[in-house]
């Protein structure tokens, strides 16, 4: 019999949700505050860092947490079995934030959470992704459902933990241990029913390093340890192991490792030549979502930074805290993800093709921008003097292209992938997001009220002309696709 324990879909659908709710809960409570911790001077409890560098700090954070989930597929498949996988990130995470809560923890404890939140979430989020596929048979009409029952998880995580932590401006490390007590709850969730629910799922070691390559990946492993580390000292020793540099060689990073990858992936001996031909149409909706999250992701930073500084303390007669603006995103998305399920349902076989979604999702998240000159236009650029009304359209904006693109980008990775390469497909996938912070990392330090007129006009139009020659360039691409569509 099939399982229909949770709301139709398989138990183990909840095991997942709940963890992958409360992960969410974490990461994006301690986003919505991190920004403000790292620029509020040391008297209001904060780092006073410059703004400049707290913004492309935010930037790299988020680079940082989804370049590692190619790392973290592969560890899966060959070390240790999705489910192990997923715990060990897990407690990752929540160790990076206990070290944020600790008092005094300061620039040392930032960056050590950095790294720590990277491999964590590296192990996490494509794992636990990967393991919602496991749960139904691959002819299981429920699959595509899961998956959005599974985004609305991430995004009720995400709503949540804005009130929460947001409330603690006064004292940002409570926040952070929030966030901290926020995973452990999604721990604990996950071993109470894992056995229960999961059955084997995630189990299995799917592919096991073979004993003779083992030395291979030993020597591959420690020469990029070694190699971080002569990098690490030659800076030190140049004087020039500063935030600066660091950020500009983690964008750096951000932008080559997708590059090479798809290099390897274009001339591995394992690609045939129509997986050769779908990579390449895979190259454009890349680029596409690349521009789609750098918009999009800079709704923690560059535009949490115009909620504190040029959004008029109310909204509409209430007070509240600028980290709140961080769940309308989330909010939308709960609130607009069945509407689409509908629309694409109704639509059926008139629905567009996927590069076509693209091309509507880059072009609303382009309209998000645009729509942010408005303010700055209307009322000119005075602190605290917009009204919150632009920041809440252009979040609708953005979530409707989001809603376009996201989830139907995650499907088509792994249609487009190479076999090969299937373990890590959902890393592959993330490295758009990761490569877009890399980029947002440098851009959004020119960010300031005095440009933002023309900030967000030329980012606006630079969307709304790419999606607009993804349009065109569709019929093209599909011809590559080769039957998918
Ligand atoms: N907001 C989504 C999440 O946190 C988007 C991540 C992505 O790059 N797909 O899961």
């Amino acid at each position: 019999a099939t399982d229909k324990g949770f709301f139709g879909h398989p138990k183990g659908l909840s095991t997942l949700f709940f963890t992958e709710l409360w992960e969410r809960f974490s990461y994006y409570g301690m986003r919505a505050i991190l920004i403000f911790y790292m620029y509020y001077s040391v008297a209001n409890g904060g780092l006073d860092l410059d703004k400049s560098t707290s913004i492309a700090l935010m930037s790299i954070y988020g680079s940082l947490i989804y370049m590692t989930g190619v790392l973290g597929g592969w560890l899966a498949d060959r070390v240790f079995g999705t489910r192990k996988a997923v715990f060990l990130g897990g407690v990752l995470i929540m160790v990076g934030h206990i070290v944020l809560s600790l008092p005094n923890s300061g620039i040392t404890g930032l960056f050590s959470a950095m790294v720590l939140l990277a491999v964590g979430t590296g192990l996490l989020k494509p794992n636990v992704s990967s393991m919602i596929g496991d749960l139904y048979d691959p002819k299981d009409v429920r699959r595509a459902g899961g998956f959005s029952i599974f985004y609305m998880g991430i995004n009720l995580g995400g709503f949540l933990a804005p009130y929460v932590t947001g409330s603690f401006m006064d004292n940002f490390h409570l926040g952070f241990l929030v966030a901290a007590v926020g995973m452990a709850l999604g721990l604990a969730f996950f071993l109470i029913t894992q056995n229960k629910f999961l059955g084997d799922a995630g189990k299995t070691v799917t592919n096991p390093i073979a004993k003779e390559e083992r030395g291979r990946v030993a020597i591959l492993f420690s020469s990029i340890a070694v190699g971080l580390l002569i990098i690490a000292c030659v800076a030190y020793a140049f004087d020039v192991l500063t935030i600066k540099y660091v950020i500009n060689f983690i964008s750096c990073v951000a932008i080559i490792l997708p590059i090479v990858y798809f290099i390897v992936m274009l001339r591995s001996k394992k690609t045939d030549s129509d997986e050769k031909s779908r990579l390449l149409a895979y190259i454009p909706l890349f680029i596409t979502a690349v521009m789609f999250w750098m918009i999009q992701e800079q709704g923690s930073s560059v535009l949490a930074v115009f909620a504190s500084d040029r959004v008029t303390g109310s909204f509409f007669g209430w007070t509240i805290s600028p980290a709140f603006y961080q769940s309308f995103n989330p909010l939308f998305v709960i609130f607009l993800s069945p509407v689409f399920a509908m629309i694409w349902t109704k639509l059926g076989d008139r629905q567009p093709s996927t590069p076509r979604k693209f091309a509507l999702g880059l072009f609303f998240a382009g309209l998000s921008f645009l729509i942010m000159m408005l303010p700055g236009i209307l009322g000119g650029t005075e602190m605290h003097s917009a009204s919150p009304i632009w920041l809440v359209l252009s979040f609708l904006l953005v979530t409707i292209g989001e809603l376009c693109l996201s989830p139907v980008g995650l499907g088509v990775t792994t249609q487009l992938a190479p076999r090969a390469f299937a373990a890590q497909t959902m890393g592959v996938w993330f490295l758009s997001n990761s490569m877009a912070q890399g980029i947002n990392a440098q851009i959004g330090q020119v960010f300031s009220a005095d440009i933002e007129i023309q900030y967000f006009g030329i980012l606006g139009t630079i969307a709304v002309v790419i999606g607009i020659i993804l349009f065109i360039i569709t019929p093209k691409l599909l011809k590559l696709m080769k039957g998918i569509k």
